[in-house]
């Protein structure tokens, strides 16, 4: 059910919760390959043209199911064509999805939950309390939006920009693991939306154990929200640091069963100028990756009201790469995309906020 319309929303349902919920309705099995494809390969919000079917199966379908989506409350397009929605669930929470396009493929930044837990100090997604866990529904219709307004429905992959899924919008997504990878099940299914789980990277600050959780059961592409080589100052720019210090992290990645050197874990470091950018950082760094299938990628700091920060200079940010590059690992330099709508890495925010005290260094 999904709080208003009492009848069953198919997006979020597994094929096995599908199948039981047919049973109980009394539909045959067979139905829900067809209905899968309608709703994930199609993209369709009704029954209405389902046309392989029986007027008759097609209504009870229409008086058991429904096919959801949010509500797009704001739909903005960078100059450099990023797109950002901010969508709105049946309980008036809101939370924002960004797709960044490249030349022939794409990559949706999808959120887990609205508001995050974590406060780190330079995110502005930090600057909001946490409201709560999005459901695996309300993971999966972030893709279905996408393709809804892209009109990639039922489209040759080469004609498509959302490829690639990133687990890195708003929330720590493996504070809510279970809906997570029931929304990734859905979303690799390549009978539906069929994304594969190597076009997949989640991201997280560092949730040690469910880090080797997710290399057991997920297997997808991981991306570490490191930004400090010293815990002193990890503490402070990722608090969960001070339940899972360096050490520790970098531990479970070393164990990363799905890490190789072509699937290499991402360790994302954002630019802070004079805090974390030092040649001297940078050479700790790669000691610290030593022995781990790791790339690096170096992310300007991107504005946001109130934020204490500054980015540092490029120049700062290619001497930092060039350290990371002369030890054997890659260091892109991370282009900031969508900055003018907000969309840029470390921007999303919804609605609510909570008081924030930090003074800049
Ligand atoms: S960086 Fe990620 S984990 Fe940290 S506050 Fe922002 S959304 Fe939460």
């Amino acid at each position: 059910m999904n709080g208003i319309d009492p009848r069953t929303d198919i997006v979020g349902l597994t094929r096995q919760e599908l199948a039981a919920r047919f049973a109980e309705c009394g539909l045959e099995a067979s139905l829900i390959k067809p209905v899968w494809n309608w709703v994930y390969v199609r993209g369709a919000t009704d029954f209405s043209g389902l046309s392989s079917l029986s007027k008759a199966r097609r209504a009870v379908l229409e008086m058991n199911f429904i096919i959801s989506r949010p509500e797009i409350i704001r739909d903005l397009k960078s100059l450099d064509n990023t797109h950002k929605w901010l969508l709105q669930f049946l309980d008036g929470q809101r939370i924002e999805t960004v797709l960044i396009p490249e030349q022939d493929r794409g990559a949706l930044c999808v959120s887990s939950q609205v508001g995050c837990t974590l406060s780190c100090s330079f995110c502005h997604t930090g600057t909001m309390p946490l409201v709560r866990n999005l459901t695996a529904g309300e993971i999966v219709s972030q893709g279905l939006v996408a393709r809804d307004r892209l009109s990639e429905w039922n489209q040759p992959r080469q004609a498509c920009l959302v490829t690639n899924l990133v687990l890195m919008g708003m929330g720590e997504p493996l504070f809510n693991y279970e809906n997570v990878a029931k929304a990734l099940a859905i979303l690799i299914d390549g009978e539906g939306f069929a994304i594969s789980r190597r076009r997949i990277m989640l991201s997280t600050a560092g949730v040690v154990p469910m880090i080797y959780r997710v290399g057991r059961e997920l297997g997808v592409n991981l991306a570490i929200s490191l930004h400090a080589v010293r815990d002193d100052l990890r503490d402070e720019l990722v608090p969960l640091n001070k339940k899972y210090p360096i050490q520790e992290l970098l531990q479970a990645c070393s164990e990363y069963p799905a890490a190789s050197n072509a699937r290499r874990i991402t360790f994302e470091y954002v630019m802070l100028d004079g805090i974390n950018d030092s040649d001297a950082d940078a050479r700790e760094l790669t000691r610290l990756l030593n022995g781990i299938h790791a790339k690096v990628n170096l992310i300007p700091w991107n504005p946001w009201p109130g934020a204490g920060y500054q980015s540092s200079p490029i120049e700062r940010i290619q001497s930092f790469s060039r350290i990371i590059n002369a030890a054997g690992f890659s260091a892109a330099i991370r282009a900031t995309r969508g900055e003018d709508i907000m969309a840029a890495c470390g921007q999303l925010k919804s609605d609510s906020e909570r008081p924030r005290a930090r003074t800049p260094r």
